[in-house]
């Protein structure tokens, strides 16, 4: 846990968020500010600023957020349908909380290229 870090918080339950899933290594929640009619993140409970900062040491890990996404895609309603999973690495790609983060966007049509 990094003290000033808005995820590790949520992740440790000292800030409140609208939690729809959590492991003992993954929590995903609904964002503040959703893009699309579903709109929830996923974060690994370690702090991990961004995805520079993977290890091979992470691969596991990596594959259970992305599985989590999955399930709540699923769970959703979106397996049919579709949906989009994004992962913003640095401030030039859209990074704006440094606890990395895969979002899943979903119950609308996406557009291509994002922006
Ligand atoms: P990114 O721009 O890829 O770093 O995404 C950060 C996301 O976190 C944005 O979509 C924000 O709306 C969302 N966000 C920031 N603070 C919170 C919070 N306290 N609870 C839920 N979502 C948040």
């Amino acid at each position: 846990m990094t003290e000033d870090c808005i995820f590790c918080k949520i992740a440790s339950g000292a800030v409140p968020s609208n939690l729809i899933y959590e492991s003992t290594s993954v929590v995903a929640f609904e964002d503040l500010n959703p893009q699309a009619p579903v709109h929830v993140l996923i974060i690994p409970r370690e702090h991990l600023a961004t995805l520079n900062d993977l290890t091979d040491a992470h691969t596991t890990l990596i594959g259970e957020l992305v599985m989590a996404a999955q399930q709540i895609a699923a769970d959703k309603g979106l397996a049919q349908m579709g949906y989009r999973l994004v992962w913003n690495c640095l401030e030039a790609a859209g990074q704006s909380v440094f606890h990395i983060h895969l979002h899943l966007l979903g119950g609308r049509r996406m557009q291509w290229p994002p922006g």
